[in-house]
């Protein structure tokens, strides 16, 4: 559900029709919709209300620091992949003590910038991590509770590029080299090992590879458990699926039933198990919009094409992943409906959002909405082309902010130099 609805003729962001926010802000523009966050916030972490759990919302599927903002006040914590989404949690206004640290290649200073700001866990990925950041917790002086992120040879029955948890993926320790990887953790003395961690992919539409882990990870915990390693934290990483095109995602109701259902009457730890989750494309993938103009329309051959002023560097997903969006125009014009592609303006054969769509009638200076674009949307856009990043605009209501303004040459070319005395 969301908040993107028709009303005499136009698109609306919320209160807010589309033509008139963009004659403001311009195109190509990801619109946001404050309604449509909160509430997919709140129907994830309520439908977990009957467990102790934390949700980490994934910063890299939109690290818009206004959006970290409002999960932040709505009591949730950030699952991090970098020290520059740790920068922007924090200066979000996050708590430290709900941000869980994820990622294959840590650097020692991303670890110890982790370590400093006090974060709940570190989810290590490789031994050789595991040796690092216990030489950087010793420097801080600091005990450091970690997590071991494994993989445990479960498919996310997605895309191939969204499959993480399979031994063709780079991500985590092998589920069979677990417990000697734990009891080495436990005996080096500015670590604590504390936590579980499995993230097996991304737009799973099934709750299956899901049980299929906590199966395996329970009997681990209980294992380790046996070894006197207490492990009070359950982390089970994002991946619920969101409908681009016709899939059915479990509710997260439903996800949280399910859940509930394998961990009832598990001890865990003595302490109690606190389940962490770390939904991102759930949270925000269809409370974004890209708004963009088209610029022109031409036959080449037998296909016709809709040319927009926004490209794959504005949204990479179609390009990177096939991936469906989607695409309804601001005010549909009436008439017989054609198969186009809708491609952008980039040198790049790959630079399309849509092959074969049928759609209205369209003329130069329409407006597109790109559908189900909050989620690796922006995140994953670059200056490709030397192409200013779109604005980012957060919708309430009837108002509406800027929350990151459109670039401009300045941003574009800063921090390059003409090497003057090399160049002589
Ligand atoms: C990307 C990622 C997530 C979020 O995945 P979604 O599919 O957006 O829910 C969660 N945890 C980790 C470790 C990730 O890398």
């Amino acid at each position: 559900m969301h908040y993107f609805q028709y009303s005499r003729g136009e698109l609306h962001a919320e209160g807010i029709p589309l033509s008139r926010l963009v004659k403001s802000v311009g195109t190509p523009a990801y619109i946001y919709s404050y309604q449509t966050l909160v509430r997919h916030f709140q129907i994830f972490d309520g439908a977990f209300s009957a467990l102790p759990h934390l949700t980490c919302y994934s910063v890299k599927a939109n690290s818009n620091l206004a959006l970290l903002r409002i999960f932040s006040r709505l009591g949730g914590g950030f699952d991090i992949v970098s020290q520059g989404e740790l920068a922007r949690a924090l200066q979000a206004g996050a708590d430290p003590r709900r941000i869980v640290f994820s990622g294959v290649g840590k650097t020692e200073t991303e670890l110890a910038a982790a370590v400093r700001a006090g974060v709940l866990l570190i989810n290590v990925e490789s031994v050789p991590e595991l040796l690092l950041l216990s030489r950087v917790a010793k420097k801080c002086r600091r005990r450091v509770r970690i997590s071991f992120r494994l993989n445990p040879d479960i498919s996310a029955e997605s895309h191939p590029y969204l499959t993480t948890g399979t031994p063709e993926n780079k991500f985590g320790i092998d589920i069979k080299q677990a417990l000697p990887v734990y009891l080495r953790a436990a005996r080096l003395p500015f670590l604590e090992p504390a936590g579980i961690d499995c993230h097996i992919g991304s737009q799973i539409t099934s709750l299956k590879p899901f049980v299929a882990v906590l199966g395996k990870l329970k009997g681990l915990i209980s294992r380790l458990g046996r070894l006197g390693i207490n492990i009070s934290y359950l982390d089970l990483g994002g991946g619920l699926g969101i409908t681009y095109r016709d899939e059915v995602p479990p509710h997260p109701d439903e996800y949280a039933r399910v859940i509930g259902k394998e961990l009832k009457g598990f001890p865990g730890s003595p302490l109690g198990i606190t389940l962490i989750l770390e939904p991102g494309r759930v949270i925000v993938g269809n409370a974004g919009i890209l708004v963009a103009r088209v610029l022109y329309s031409k036959k080449v051959g037998r296909k016709e094409f809709v040319i927009t002023d926004a490209g794959m560097n504005d949204l990479i997903r179609p390009a990177l992943y096939d991936s469906f969006h989607e695409i309804i125009p601001v005010r549909p014009r009436k008439g017989p409906r054609k198969k186009v592609d809708v491609v952008g303006p980039i040198c790049e054969s790959g630079d399309f959002f849509a092959r074969d769509r049928k759609l209205p009638p369209l003329r130069s200076g329409d407006l597109l909405a790109v559908m189900g674009a909050g989620a690796y949307g922006f995140s994953m856009s670059s200056n490709y082309n030397s192409r200013p990043r779109a604005a980012e605009v957060l919708v309430r209501g009837s108002r509406f902010a800027v929350i990151r303004r459109r670039e401009n040459q300045q941003d574009l070319t800063r921090g390059e130099i003409i090497p003057a005395s090399l160049l002589k």
